[in-house]
């Protein structure tokens, strides 16, 4: 390494990892020469963005020489009426990952601790070290969210909790019972982070939102996005709900124009078009379902979910399966990221897609053996 750098760097940016993103489309095809690829990698919506979403865009592209309305207010608005919260509690953001690198400069310091379970969402371990704080991993028990253990982990240091519900990468949630002892037994200066991004597909009816803590008045911010069952991530739109003092104190280190106007108009009509959701919940279930009947035809094991991916285990090197399932276009990630190397993560596609994937699995781990 230079020395510049080393010697005058912050020295946090030295214990980061880098990101493992989904591996894009283009790349693929650069990389291999092939054409016909899916992408069953980063959880996108294979039915694309809503279609009303797609129409408000094309009618404001005239207007993109003027900077976005920095306070979001026509989507603030919308949202407060979607979930019936005040608009001064909602937080938007370039992405929720902007919005948890926000609560990191907020409220961490060097020194801090936050806890997390491992393996979940690489982001909050990425946001703390940033700051200098320490992140600290709990096991998932049976490939869920250990509360107990998580509980057990608070130390005076402890400034933040992040659980990922339903959890990325495997899929499982943490039922409302276990919230509530946890959020019984939890001190109230802690914050805790519900980051619900794949709220939407869960099918459980043992589920519940961290919105019935914030509606308590208790310290909790609800992470939500466009960029999973809305269908626009590229456009990196997110949002939190949370009390009124945390929006404000978050507000004073978000950059001003930090939403750009096509993501607030797209997700304003998204927001609409519920009709788009519904119809991606309901092929989520059917994939799903195709899924799981075809790895136990195959006599492969997985973790149900409750999310639009499926956390499985190939019994071989999942890295391996990775790479020969890319020669033949079909792009998904290994489990060796999250630390269980014969896991994949498949996201759950159309049923032309899943298809294609099994198809492919079958082939992979029949030359595998
Ligand atoms: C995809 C994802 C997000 C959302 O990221 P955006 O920045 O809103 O695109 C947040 N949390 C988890 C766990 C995710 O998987």
């Amino acid at each position: 390494m230079q020395e510049f750098v080393k010697d005058r760097a912050r020295q946090e940016i030295f214990k980061l990892k880098p990101y493992t993103p989904g591996k894009p489309i283009d790349e693929v095809k650069r990389e291999l020469g092939l054409q016909n690829i899916i992408k069953l990698a980063s959880n996108e919506n294979p039915l694309g963005p809503a279609p009303r979403a797609i129409e408000a865009i094309s009618n404001m592209l005239t207007e993109i020489h003027l900077y976005p309305d920095a306070n979001c207010f026509n989507l603030k608005k919308a949202l407060s009426s979607y979930h019936d919260v005040p608009t001064t509690g909602i937080l938007i953001g370039n992405g929720s990952d902007e919005l948890l690198k926000l609560l990191a400069e907020t409220f961490l310091s060097s020194g801090d601790q936050i806890i997390v379970g491992q393996p979940t969402f690489s982001e909050y371990e990425f946001t703390a070290l940033i700051m200098g704080a320490e992140c600290i991993e709990v096991p998932l028990k049976d490939f869920t969210h250990d509360l107990p253990a998580m509980l057990d982990a608070i130390t005076p240091k402890t400034k933040m909790i992040i659980i990922c519900n339903p959890n990325n990468p495997t899929g499982t949630i943490v039922n409302r019972m276990q919230i509530k002892e946890f959020m019984s037994k939890l001190p109230p200066d802690i914050l805790v982070v519900f980051d619900e991004a794949y709220y939407e597909y869960v099918e459980s009816p043992e589920y519940s939102t961290g919105l019935e803590y914030l509606a308590q008045g208790r310290n909790v911010i609800v992470l939500r996005t466009f960029s999973k069952i809305y269908g626009l991530a590229a456009l990196r739109i997110g949002y939190g709900l949370t009390s009124t003092e945390i929006a404000q104190a978050v507000e004073r280190v978000m950059e001003p124009f930090n939403v750009n106007s096509p993501a607030q108009i797209g997700a304003v009509a998204a927001l609409q078009d519920q009709e788009h959701v519904k119809r991606s919940r309901e092929l989520n279930k059917q994939g799903k379902q195709y899924l799981y009947n075809e790895f136990k035809r195959m006599g492969l094991t997985y973790v149900p979910t409750e999310a639009n991916f499926i956390f499985m285990d190939t019994g071989v090197d999942g890295r391996e399966v990775f790479n020969r399932l890319l020669k033949l276009g079909v792009i998904v990630r290994t489990g060796d990221i999250f630390g269980l190397p014969t896991f994949i993560r498949v996201t759950v596609g159309t049923a032309e897609e899943n298809q294609r994937f099994t198809t492919s699995l079958e082939k992979v781990l029949k030359d595998l053996k």
